[in-house]
């Protein structure tokens, strides 16, 4: 079958749920019986997220192949439990990057560089590319922003080459927009829907299917009347009221029909019937009234939460197994260091510091590791988390305040992290951080051999510093566990504490690889330390390894 293709484009505002939406879409299509892909286009300069604070972007999701990308990513894997490669998020720097090289290597020797058709022509390659390298039969294509942007124009007319190019049956153009609530008229309101499609429209895309978010039920002559203005199939405009929980979308397009609708105007047909009950068990689960726990995420992003959304999803997901309701606080570790904000970790159940660079908030967040420590509270360290952690009981050891980590110290007497070798001589920022999957080995009898429930594991990586080697005796003699080194045995990829109720932390990243159905089992295992501390009983999630 000749590959397929759907478009999602945004109108009106951004972050209606664009990216949920095409996730959503990706899973019910899987569910189907066909194998899907999702890739984002970012309309932006930068190369890639990697370098751009959290405060701008959000998150920034690592891939297996260690392509640093936008957090949409991370939608689309945990909803549809894929892995997606570096192909499946393009910005306008590596479009622009691409052409120019090309120009400066006399590829194009004569012609005069274009917006049309070089930089559309780099773009509808990457396109394809996505079904090449992941063997997917429907591709998924959002484009980042609000259709009016400036920026994003040569997407949005490389989208609409992408008809004539590959015909019409293998094409599908999804505009999602917002129907704002006019409280004064009571009414929800069509209008910027119609003029963002008109907008659309005037460069040539034609909408085949509209999805109305909105925060107020949509009733049916609105319906209508979009259909109508924009003239798109009644049963394919789709209004989608806000959902409580993100992972209701997939539930909420599928009651509405939404991809058995796609399937028919691309002139498809299932393969299975779509069997939805486990996510549906989910769903339920997260409805019941739970016990909660409450667990102090100390970080220095922390007013946006995005900044760690995957963390937030992974213990959203080991909650859910558990049956538990995880409450999280959210502290401020710059706070921390001015003595204050204190109280939110007061009777706490859990600590989690995760991934971090700089050095501000840096001791804040180590007063917070040494109080999980004393006050042997379950702390769960990921990346910058573990090194924290490894810096606190290097200065509970060696009695010393000036154990630090070079990156925040570079004179320190006491490197116990440093950066690796291969670190050294790198002068660019972009992209040169040791990234993607590595293989790990677990020592048996300890606590991440058990949660895992095997002996080698491959989890996703991304940072410059490591655990100092030179250290390693005296720390272990001190009581820390080496429990997870690379296959080698020359980098520290998990330690944990022998004598506390659980403090484990990981070099990579874990958050990256959980899924709603299957929880991480570190997570699961930190979450269970918890309830345990907490004085609750859980049911027991059975180990497992995460999503392959
Ligand atoms: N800043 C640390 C490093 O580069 C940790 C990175 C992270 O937490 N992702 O090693």
């Amino acid at each position: 079958m000749p590959v397929k293709y759907i478009f999602f484009t945004g109108g009106v505002v951004s972050s209606v749920g664009k990216g949920v939406t095409a996730a959503a879409t990706g899973r019910l299509l899987k569910e189907r019986g066909f194998k899907v892909a999702v890739q984002k286009l970012d309309p932006y300069i930068n190369v890639d997220p990697g370098t751009m604070s959290p405060y701008q972007h959000g998150e920034v999701f690592v891939l297996d192949d260690g392509a640093e990308t936008d957090l949409d990513l991370g939608h689309y894997e945990r909803f549809i439990d894929i892995r997606l490669n570096r192909v499946c998020n393009i910005t306008t720097g590596q479009v622009y990057a691409e052409v120019i090289s090309k120009e400066r290597r006399g590829d194009y020797l004569g012609g005069t560089i274009q917006v049309i058709p070089h930089i559309t022509n780099e773009i509808k390659r990457r396109i394809t590319m996505v079904a090449k390298t992941t063997g997917a039969e429907i591709v998924l294509v959002e484009v980042g922003g609000t259709v009016g942007d400036i920026e994003s124009r040569p997407f949005l007319e490389a989208l609409r080459q992408m008809r004539s190019d590959v015909g019409r049956e293998n094409t599908l153009y999804v505009h999602v927009t917002w129907l704002p609530y006019i409280k004064a008229a009571g009414e929800l309101k069509t209008k910027p829907t119609q003029h963002s499609v008109a907008e659309l429209r005037s460069i040539g895309i034609s909408p085949d299917m509209i999805i109305a978010r909105s925060d107020q039920p949509v009733d049916n002559s609105l319906r209508d009347k979009i259909a109508l203005f924009c003239d798109v199939d009644r049963r394919a405009v789709v209004p989608m009221v806000t959902a409580e929980n993100l992972y209701e979308v997939p539930i909420l397009l599928e009651d509405i029909g939404v991809a058995d609708i796609i399937l028919e105007k691309l002139g498809l047909e299932a393969r299975q019937p779509a069997d939805l009950s486990a996510w549906r068990r989910v769903i339920e689960a997260a409805k019941q009234p739970k016990p909660k726990i409450s667990i102090a995420l100390v970080g220095k992003y922390v007013e946006l939460h995005d900044a760690y959304m995957s963390v937030r999803e992974a213990l959203k997901h080991a909650g859910l197994n558990l049956g538990v309701d995880v409450d999280i606080r959210w502290v401020l570790s710059t706070e921390l260091e001015r003595g204050k904000g204190w109280e939110l970790l007061e009777g706490v159940d859990g600590i989690l510091v995760p991934g971090g660079f700089g050095s501000r908030g840096i001791e804040g967040k180590i007063q917070a590791v040494r109080y999980a420590r004393t006050h042997k509270i379950p702390f769960f360290g990921l990346c910058l988390g573990m090194q924290l952690m490894v810096v606190e009981f290097g200065r509970h050891i060696f009695n010393s305040e000036q154990v630090n980590s070079t990156e925040f110290d570079r004179s320190t007497p006491y490197p116990v992290i440093d950066l690796m070798p291969d670190q050294q001589h790198i002068t660019d920022m972009g992209g040169t951080m040791r990234l993607g999957l590595y293989p790990c080995i677990l020592q048996p009898g300890t606590i991440a051999a058990q949660a895992y429930g095997t002996d080698r594991i491959d989890e996703r990586h991304r940072h410059r510093f490591e655990f100092n080697n030179v250290y390693r005796e005296q720390y272990e003699q001190a009581g820390m566990r080496f429990s997870g080194l690379s296959p080698d045995g020359k980098l520290v990829e998990i330690v944990e504490l022998a004598d506390h109720p659980f403090m484990l932390a990981t070099q990579f990243h874990p958050e990256f690889l959980s899924r709603p159905e299957r929880p991480h089992p570190l997570f699961t295992a930190f979450l269970k330390a918890v309830t345990a501390h907490a004085g609750m009983e859980t049911q027991a999630a059975a180990p497992g390894e995460p999503a392959a």
